[in-house]
């Protein structure tokens, strides 16, 4: 099969070609300047900070929710998930990695690819705990991380941890044999935050939510991260989390190589307002703004590819929001020699937007499961 219209390219933007897609695979790739056709051609979106949708939570700890949740995250274009678990009881993490674990056993199961899993509890701060339940948070224990990448069979591929708390620099020394650590729910300063990026934090957790803003004397977070090039950072990019301003500044301030965007889903997305259970507690979601008891945002009510939309909306250059929607989680996860690009030989997940950003189709695996070419 041929694609014809504007590929993306990480370093030029986009470029008039054609795409041949043959088996599971990106075959060739021809730029040809008078190609026909106004489709944006992407790589499938991977979302590696998301709760659930379609009401399913990857909290639910079953094979059957990830099986939905992977199914309505490939309908949307994001054909790589690595979804994130909530602060829960041991027992509760455990039944999250073992099922991820089956989900990705199977080889036949439905959905977007499982890429990994992401632990954003249960090290986190007290105060800055956001929507999580506060009796269920932990010190950072490395035997416990270790416990449940052995249950995900070594699926866990990110960890949220608060650096401040005691142990954490020795924690995130140690997590960094098993995975990813990002820094979050945190009421950290500067100093702190340094420190656990020289320690091997290499990414931020929702940069802006869940920890002190920016102050002209005392930066924290996110100072330190402005003075930190390996950093990467999650942003929310729905509007409601964060104002478009802060979304154009932190692209202007990081570049768009070392912005990831998430969605921070939680399983009202693809519902309607209503009541729903997150990590434990009541959601309340209104206008598709989710709040939890005290009033706290509980994660987003949005697909990724809606943050890209909405990202552009504020003023970010499309090809920058592809970058940080597809590629930049791919490189966070160490997936990027398969998905989040168009380059020959690569995994034939594709996401087809019209002029508008109307998703047309999905293609994955090679061929088309959502809309029509
Ligand atoms: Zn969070």
């Amino acid at each position: 099969m041929w694609l014809t219209g504007r590929l993306f390219d990480p370093e030029r933007g986009f470029v008039r070609g054609r795409l041949r897609v043959e088996g599971q695979v990106i075959l060739d790739r021809v730029e040809e300047d008078r190609a026909p056709g106004e489709d944006y051609i992407l790589p499938g979106f991977t979302d590696l900070h998301f709760h659930g949708c379609a009401g399913a939570d990857a909290s639910d700890g079953t094979p059957e929710a990830l099986a939905r949740l992977a199914d309505y995250q490939l309908s949307r274009g994001v054909t790589q998930i690595c979804p994130a678990v909530m602060t829960l009881p041991r027992a509760g993490l455990s039944a999250a990695c073992r099922a991820a674990a089956h989900h990705a056993a199977h080889a036949q199961a439905r959905g977007a690819e499982l890429v990994g899993l992401n632990l954003e509890g249960p090290f986190l701060a007290p105060e800055k705990r956001g929507a999580q339940r506060v009796d269920w948070l932990q010190r950072p224990d490395l035997g416990l991380l270790a416990e449940l990448a052995a249950a995900s069979g070594g699926l866990v591929k990110l960890v949220t941890v608060a650096p401040e708390l005691e142990g954490a620099l020795d924690f995130i020394r140690g997590a960094r044999a098993l995975c990813r650590v990002s820094v979050g729910h945190t009421a950290a300063d500067y100093d702190t935050a340094l420190a656990a990026f020289a320690v091997g934090a290499e990414q931020v957790t929702h940069l802006f939510n869940a920890m002190p803003p920016f102050h002209h004397r005392r930066p924290g977070v996110i100072g330190a991260v402005a003075d930190s090039p390996g950093v990467a950072c999650e942003l929310i990019a729905d509007g409601v989390h964060v104002h478009p301003a802060a979304v154009r500044a932190a692209f202007r301030l990081l570049g768009p190589e070392r912005v990831i965007l998430i969605s921070d889903s939680m399983r009202a997305a693809g519902l309607g307002d209503g009541t729903y259970d997150l990590g434990g507690q009541a959601v309340t979601v209104e206008n598709g703004r989710a709040t939890g008891p005290d009033g706290a945002l509980a994660g987003s009510c949005v697909d990724l590819m809606e943050c890209l939309r909405r990202a552009v909306s504020f003023g970010v250059p499309l090809a920058h929001a592809v970058t940080a929607a597809a590629v930049n989680p791919a490189r966070a996860l160490g997936i990027y020699d398969r998905f989040g690009s168009l380059d020959r030989g690569r995994a034939a997940n594709l996401a087809i937007l019209d002029g508008d950003l109307t998703l047309k189709a999905v293609v994955f695996r090679g061929e088309v499961v959502h809309g029509a070419l």
